[in-house]
């Protein structure tokens, strides 16, 4: 070995590739490539309690950890821009970083709206510093418009209303959330928004943000104007990918990898929301940009990449959570189902477990502030539960207990 490890990509995924790379035993040289200048940081906060008041951004590891401890090499600030496969080296602008093992951890860039870029007020909130620029307009006492009612954009709305903002969420589906938890259940969530005094408006469209440098308002297909200081635009992450054209690794949608996250070329692997790769749990490929499947990703590929032959097939139940107001929602395995049906709690009351059925098996599971259940029906999942004994267990769920005294 020469290169040792080269992760691409610092942030969950890549550094758990180079934990994962340690605690397998590597000892070899580990170099880690960032396109932002921070350190590794985590992202879930930034639409939730960073945005609340004055919390320091979340690093997950000091400077001195990552460069003592884990003896790492750190390159930040500096983008990977290509990938030369045949010769194993990554290209950071002209300098060439030779590798023996290489995870691929560049994860996604939220989508923008083109023709906005010059608008100051108009944010992504995917990078510390998207959170940073939101929060101090929130600051601000900001009119806020949200476009995308997604997860990320329910979750500013709700950061804006916690501070008594008056906020719109604009949405150019007739129902937010269908591909990610269904329609029924789409519906179930977006309630929130109208009960905690978010305007949304479903199936319209944006038909200009305006302003003259700084955005003053959003006007909408129907001819609605929303008067707007602060913009934030939620709709969506693409794979980072531009970088990897003409690498000869397959890119659709993502890093198409095998299910030991292995891309087909020698050494190199993907992890975290770049990575498209087949989940044997469920036979097929997916691409997940979820927080749990990208630090367990990170860390199984970082191993594989360092370790030749330690290389285990990656299987998960896709989980991730997200927080609206006071409620947690909390997605176990995949959306798409025949029927869903609500097996525990009320769903008007906004407290509650729905399941997913695809055929006669448990594909799914949704709770609304039932955190203590979601995971025994993850684990069902897991060990690919019929749907009759998924509904049996839900029913001994509900029974009573008994407070009888001997
Ligand atoms: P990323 O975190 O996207 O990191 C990729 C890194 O690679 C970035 O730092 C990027 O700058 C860098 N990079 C890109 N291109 C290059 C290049 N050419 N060279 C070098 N570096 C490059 N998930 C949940 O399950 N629950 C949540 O509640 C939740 N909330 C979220 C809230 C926000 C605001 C965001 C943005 C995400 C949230 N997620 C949540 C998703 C979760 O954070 C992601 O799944 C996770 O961050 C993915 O990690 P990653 O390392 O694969 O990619």
């Amino acid at each position: 070995m020469t290169g040792g490890l080269v992760v691409v990509g610092a942030s969950l995924a890549g550094l758990r590739a180079v934990e994962g790379a340690r605690r397998a035993g590597f000892g070899g040289p580990v170099t880690l490539i960032g396109a932002e200048t921070h350190l590794p940081y985590d992202r879930p906060p930034l639409s939730k309690t960073f945005l609340d008041g004055t919390a320091e951004p979340p690093f997950y590891r000091t400077e001195q950890t990552l460069v003592e401890e884990l003896d790492t090499r750190l390159l930040l600030g500096e983008p990977a821009t290509g990938l030369d496969c045949r010769n194993r080296v990554v290209a950071v602008g002209d300098r060439e970083i030779p590798y023996d093992g290489l995870v691929i951890a560049t994860g996604a860039t939220a989508r923008g709206i083109p023709g906005t870029e010059h608008l100051a007020g108009v944010h992504t909130l995917r990078t510390l510093d998207d959170a940073l620029a939101v929060r101090e307009a929130l600051d601000a006492g900001a009119r806020t418009v949200v476009i995308g009612a997604g997860f990320i954009g329910s979750e500013v709305a709700s950061g804006a209303r916690k501070r008594g903002l008056p906020v719109t969420i604009v949405e150019a589906l007739p129902t937010p959330l269908v591909r990610a938890i269904g329609t029924a259940m789409g519906e179930a969530c977006s309630a929130l928004h109208a009960a905690n005094g978010t305007d949304l408006r479903c199936g319209v469209a944006v038909s200009a943000i305006e302003g003259d440098g700084r955005v003053e308002r959003v006007r909408l297909a129907d001819g609605t104007v929303l008067p707007a200081d602060l913009v934030v635009v939620g709709i969506g992450a693409a794979p980072a990918t531009d970088w990897l054209v003409g690498s000869g690794l397959t890119l659709d949608n993502g890093i198409v990898c095998d299910e030991y996250l292995a891309t087909g070329r020698p050494g190199v692997y993907a992890a975290g929301d770049v990575a498209r790769w087949v989940n044997p749990l469920f036979g097929r490929h997916m691409r997940l940009e979820h927080w749990h499947s990208a630090a367990e990703q990170g860390g199984a590929a970082g191993a594989a990449a360092a370790v030749p032959g330690s290389a285990k097939p990656y299987e998960t139940v896709p989980y991730f959570w997200s927080d609206w107001y006071d409620t947690r929602i909390q997605f176990v395995g995949v959306p798409d189902a025949d029927e869903v049906e609500v097996v525990l709690g009320d769903a008007a009351a906004g407290q509650f477990v729905a399941l997913y059925r695809t055929g006669d098996r448990l594909t799914g599971a949704l709770a609304l502030n039932k955190p203590r259940e979601i995971m025994k029906f993850r684990a069902l999942i897991g060990r690919r539960a019929g749907w009759a004994d998924a509904l049996a267990f839900a029913a001994k769920r509900r029974e009573p207990i008994s407070h009888g005294v001997s």
